[in-house]
């Protein structure tokens, strides 16, 4: 059963694990993910990309993040299996991950050189291009469902800081104090980051992204994407990442497919890195899994931009590559489901 199955987690066969993130694997996928026929739905997440090897994490914390992210897997399936939208799934993810304080989004998300949190999301649907982001919010427990309200409520696509936030308290949305977002886990990264004499914005902490992210096929043949973060450690001055930037952190397009990134936001929205994807599908005649690569692997990777996507088309193809040690991520379809972490796991 496995075999037909399309994720072949190009990311990980033949991977050698390497030492540093920017030394990390170029290798192209050893197999095709293309499923025999389309499948019914289908869900991918991520939570993060970066210097993620074992011997930096213990058993208990690996397990833990694993076990959020199978539960985020079955919120997600669940969804799905009800007749609902790839987008109601999207949310629901994400909404869930955002809770998560193992993860750089809601609850666990990084802080910015000041030492607030600043949130950025944003969410795309595939079956008539429509999008919704927010960027630098304080306040608002779930940026996820903000991006959504501002995609569907509101005439524009991108909102941003006290205004988000306003229109957040007019939509009835859950607004909590800043101080709700923070984790001594990260504030303990920022204060060392802080006191370095050069300290520089950085992933979320040891060189991880946490950024989490979800893409989804449902029974209706339409897709979604979503992703949410607190950006990098110590960014400064309003700075926002391609999280909720539509076409570099995100982008659904029933023509082509659906992706999330994580990564380092300032490549991914130079190289338009989801957007890419899908235009390498629609407009070059490429499959999901070399349209991936191709961006991901080889041109991002040149140009030393650290980081991953996951992405799945109209078939129910899911794809998940990504240029750095590791990233948190998983995938679930009718007929199979798995959590990996590391870049020498297969599913
Ligand atoms: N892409 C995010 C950013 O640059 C960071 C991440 O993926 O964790 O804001």
């Amino acid at each position: 059963m496995r075999i037909i199955l399309p994720f072949l987690i190009a990311v990980s066969l033949l991977v050698s694990c390497t030492s540093t993130s920017d030394n990390a694997s170029d290798s192209k996928s050893t197999m095709d993910s293309v499923p025999k026929k389309p499948l019914e739905y289908g869900l991918a997440i991520h939570g993060g990309a970066g210097v993620i090897r074992r011997e930096n994490m213990t058993e208990a914390y690996e397990a833990e993040v694993r076990e959020v992210l199978a539960k985020a897997l079955e919120l997600g399936e669940n969804t799905l299996k009800a007749g609902m939208p790839a987008e109601q799934a999207v949310i629901t993810v994400i909404s869930y991950l955002e809770d998560a304080p193992q993860f750089n989004a809601g609850k666990g998300a990084v802080f910015t050189y000041e030492g607030t949190n600043e949130l950025d999301a944003s969410i795309m649907r595939g079956k008539d291009l429509s999008a919704g982001a927010v960027s630098g919010v304080t306040g608002v427990k779930h940026p996820i469902q903000l991006a959504q309200k501002v995609m569907d409520e509101s005439v524009h696509v991108m909102l941003s800081g006290d205004g988000a936030q306003t229109f957040a308290k007019e939509q009835g949305l859950e607004i909590v104090d800043p101080s709700y977002f923070h984790t001594d886990r990260r504030y303990e990264s920022w204060k060392k980051a802080r006191a370095r004499a050069d300290a520089k914005p950085q992933m979320s902490e040891n060189g991880k992204f946490g950024t989490v992210g979800c893409v989804a096929l449902d029974k209706d043949g339409h897709l979604a994407a979503g992703t949410s973060t607190g950006g990098m450690t110590l960014k400064r001055w309003g700075r926002i990442g391609d999280a909720p930037v539509i076409g570099a952190g995100t982008y659904a397009d029933d023509r082509s497919c659906a992706v999330s990134a994580t990564g380092h936001g300032e490549y991914f929205i130079r190289y338009a890195v989801a957007h890419d994807i899908a235009a390498r599908m629609l407009h070059g005649g490429k499959s999901l899994v070399d349209a991936g690569d191709d961006v991901i692997r080889e041109e991002l990777k040149k140009a030393g931009g650290d980081g991953g996507v996951i992405s799945i088309d109209k078939t129910g193809t899911i794809h998940m590559p990504f240029n750095t040690p590791g990233m948190y991520r998983g995938f679930v379809t009718p007929t199979d489901r798995g959590v990996a972490i590391f870049d020498d796991e297969t599913f």
